[in-house]
């Protein structure tokens, strides 16, 4: 069913490896900023009237550094503008160092049902050099505030100097924490972000170093617990994301505010990514997309099959058949030399569990 995404571009401090649109000195435009979501969201609610969302997942930016009446102002129209099927997911991402009881108590209030906590390291030292504003003291007090709650942490692989040993600490505190789901992303050097320097002076880990520290950390999570359903994605069983799996099955979702992206009817399109631009458009009445792209038969199908193929569950043949009306190996023929790499169940086609993480070097043999 499709999901709600929601852009709050404010933070605390800019990370050094952040190329998100996310400003560190704007927060005081948060109320007129959140003013114009509300808006962008009456004039999406009315355009949608006929749809029926799932998933909202408020993110960022770091949506906890604003005022907490923001976001239950913010659900409330939502509620008011969308309509929202029974038991929705409702995701917020937090930053450690920016949440007090109070907010966690307004949230779940709002009807916020599920918590993804910005860990990245359990080394304190390390998450100083990513910039980032807390310590693993405020990460334990975070998950404290949310003992018993569904929250995920986030985990960084690939930083400067770190160890398996480091993942693993990293990994094990964000479980002994009670996270009931855990993202686990290689770091990626952005041209233009304070890290990219040190990755050009080769001081980051290579591809082999991080498909080791990868390896490694997959198998802590796996004695620990915890079933990989996405490459990057780990969870106890029954605490996926519903929000991103809409996301792999290729599903529709809207995007709300700065830099927002959406995927409707076949269009894939993205809000502005300069926010004054954004308050004006809205003010005045238009949405304010500056990109759309049809996209063709043929990328559809490659993206069903490449989304698919990113997580466990894999593609079905029917499923292909019923969006396309066609056989995803006669449009693929690069599948019969590179059978090696999958296997079958039913009509489901994945990946083999020692080459997920490396599925894209795979998918690009797909793409002739
Ligand atoms: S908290 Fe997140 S969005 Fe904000 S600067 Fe850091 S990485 Fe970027």
């Amino acid at each position: 069913m499709p999901g709600i995404y929601i852009h709050i571009p404010f933070c605390k401090h800019k990370c050094t490896y952040c190329d998100f649109t996310s400003f560190p000195d704007r927060l005081n435009f948060a109320e007129a900023y959140m003013a114009c979501v509300y808006r962008e969201a009456a004039a999406r609610g009315k355009e949608l009237e006929k749809m029926t969302f799932d998933t909202i997942y408020i993110g960022g930016g770091t949506p906890s550094v604003i005022d907490p009446n923001y976001i239950s102002g913010l659900m409330k129209q939502l509620k008011n503008c969308f309509h929202l099927a029974k038991d929705p997911e409702v995701t917020i991402e937090l930053n450690p160092g920016t949440v007090d009881a109070r907010k966690i108590a307004i949230y779940k209030n709002a009807g916020i049902n599920r918590f993804s906590v910005g860990l990245q390291s359990a080394d304190d030292a390390m998450l100083e050099s990513l910039g980032r504003i807390h310590t693993t003291a405020d990460f334990l007090a975070t998950a404290q505030l949310l003992k018993g709650e569904n929250f995920s942490a986030d985990v960084m692989i690939g930083l400067k100097g770190q160890s398996a040993e480091d993942v693993e600490k990293t990994i094990r505190l964000a479980h002994g924490a009670g996270a009931k789901h855990i993202s686990m992303y290689a770091l990626t050097p952005e041209d233009g972000t304070p890290i990219y320097t040190d990755y050009l002076n080769g001081e980051l880990p290579d591809g082999d170093e991080v498909a080791a520290l990868y390896d490694h950390g997959y198998k802590v999570l796996k004695e620990l617990g915890y079933l990989r359903y996405e490459v990057s994605n780990f969870c106890l069983a029954g605490f996926g994301s519903r929000h991103n799996m809409n996301y792999w099955r290729r599903g529709e979702y809207i995007g709300l505010g700065l830099a927002a992206s959406s995927f409707l009817g076949g269009k894939r399109f993205t809000n502005t990514l300069d926010l004054d631009e954004y308050m004006k458009c809205v003010l005045s009445g238009y949405f304010p997309v500056i990109d759309t792209e049809e996209i063709g038969e043929e990328d559809a199908k490659f993206e069903f099959l490449m989304l698919g193929l990113r997580t466990v569950f894999g593609v079905s043949a029917a499923a292909y058949k019923k969006a396309f009306g066609s056989d995803w190996r006669e449009d693929f023929p690069a599948y019969e030399r590179m059978k090696q790499y999958f296997e079958e169940e039913g009509d489901v086609t994945r990946i083999k569990e020692e080459y997920l993480y490396v599925q894209n070097q795979i998918l690009t043999e797909f793409m002739e």
